[in-house]
């Protein structure tokens, strides 16, 4: 075991704070990764205030992790010290069930393990769970490790991890490209990404934004069109039109308003994970056999395709880079909508030691 230092919140109310802990040394699979970044993604926050259920205490999140190879295990084949590699929302998961062996470990029957706030194989028979990537280092089992193409910006490949998987894969599940056309509800994190990935992929993409000052950054990220949601007769002409919506709010809205801007036999996709249920009309999708469907992040394989396509297109996110200790102030402006696109966290900020 290790002592590692990282941010955690010890309650769904109170603000993250420094936090020491333990983490496992190197298994003979593992690789020990020196954490250089990590983005801030608005699940770390609806965890950290409990609002998917009651989070175990101390939480420190972190799903969008970039480092460098510091440590190997013995069998360990695929990394080399000083490799640039990414960890995303899952370490491990059953490797046995169908869903597993068809490489989407995120719908894994047991449930993966996720990277925080996850009971924690590596501790049987304890009540030890997951800490995540506001921290220094981490240990994974080398089969939930990326490799992250050098030519990628460090900081800004850290959000590929998860806004960037989450909003991939549903496109190339629903084979989305030339000749679609395709509109991206939310321009936050994840929403900026899916704007990337559609229009990069070949798509003719819509942008739907409720935030009139995201119009110009629509357009420079590379939306053909953008459509202020709360318009409701700008939202009227679109009726009937839509092969694919990729939905990424965060919050309450109202899906049927989208619902009804597919075409015959459209889908919509949710990503976005607001913590109330949402009520569906009927006739929303009667009317024209749409499909309403969901998408969580993406396999390990298709992550590596992800992050390949990524350094072959020198695709990344839009980032503001912050301190540890402007954590608190990132969630806050991240809830009111108020970033471009993604925060990431520079782990040299985060303290050499932390006080009893
Ligand atoms: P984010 O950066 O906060 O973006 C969410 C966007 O939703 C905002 O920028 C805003 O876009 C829009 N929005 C916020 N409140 C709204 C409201 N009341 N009504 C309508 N639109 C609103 O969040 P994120 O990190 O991209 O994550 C988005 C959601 O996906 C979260 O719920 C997160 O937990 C979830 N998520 C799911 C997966 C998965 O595997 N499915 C993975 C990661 C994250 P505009 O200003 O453009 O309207
Ligand atoms: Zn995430």
């Amino acid at each position: 075991m290790f002592t590692c230092i990282g941010y955690a919140a010890s309650s769904a109310t109170t603000p993250l704070a420094p936090f020491t802990f333990q983490r496992r040394d190197c298994g003979p699979l593992d690789v020990q990764i020196d954490i250089t970044h990590c983005g801030i993604c608005h699940s770390d926050i609806h965890t950290a205030r409990s609002e998917w259920g009651p989070a175990s205490y101390p939480c420190v999140p972190g799903h969008e992790i970039i480092g460098r190879v510091a440590a190997v295990g013995v069998d360990v084949t695929r990394f080399k010290l000083g490799e640039l590699v990414g960890v995303g929302c899952m370490v491990n998961s059953c490797q046995t069930c169908a869903s597993c062996e068809a490489g989407l470990e995120q719908y894994c029957d047991a449930g993966p393990t996720w990277t925080y706030n996850s009971p924690d194989p590596a501790f049987p028979k304890t009540d030890a769970y997951t800490f995540g990537g506001y921290s220094r280092a981490i240990v994974v089992d080398e089969r939930f490790v990326l490799r992250v193409p050098e030519n990628l910006d460090p900081a800004a490949a850290a959000p590929l991890l998860c806004a960037g998987i989450t909003t991939w894969s549903p496109l190339s599940h629903w084979k989305v490209g030339v000749g679609h056309k395709v509109g991206i509800v939310g321009l936050g994190g994840l929403g900026h990404m899916a704007v990337k990935f559609a229009v990069a992929l070949g798509a003719e993409v819509t942008l739907f934004t409720t935030s009139v000052s995201k119009v110009e950054d629509g357009k420079r990220l590379g939306a053909h069109r953008v459509v202020i949601s709360r318009d409701a007769e700008a939202m009227a002409a679109e009726a009937n039109q839509f092969d694919f919506i990729l939905d990424a709010v965060s919050a309450e809205h109202d899906i049927n308003a989208y619902l009804a801007l597919l075409k015959q036999d459209g889908h919509m996709v949710l990503v976005g994970l607001p913590e109330k249920p949402m009520s569906i009309g009927a006739f929303s999708l009667v009317a024209k056999r749409r499909s309403l469907a969901g998408s969580a992040i993406g396999g390990i394989q298709e992550t590596q395709e992800m992050l390949d396509f990524c350094g072959k297109h020198n695709i990344t996110s839009d980032i503001e880079v912050v301190h540890a200790d402007q954590i608190n102030e990132a969630y806050e402006r991240v809830l009111r909508s108020d970033v471009k696109y993604r925060f990431v966290i520079d782990m040299d900020t985060m303290p050499k030691s932390v006080q009893a």
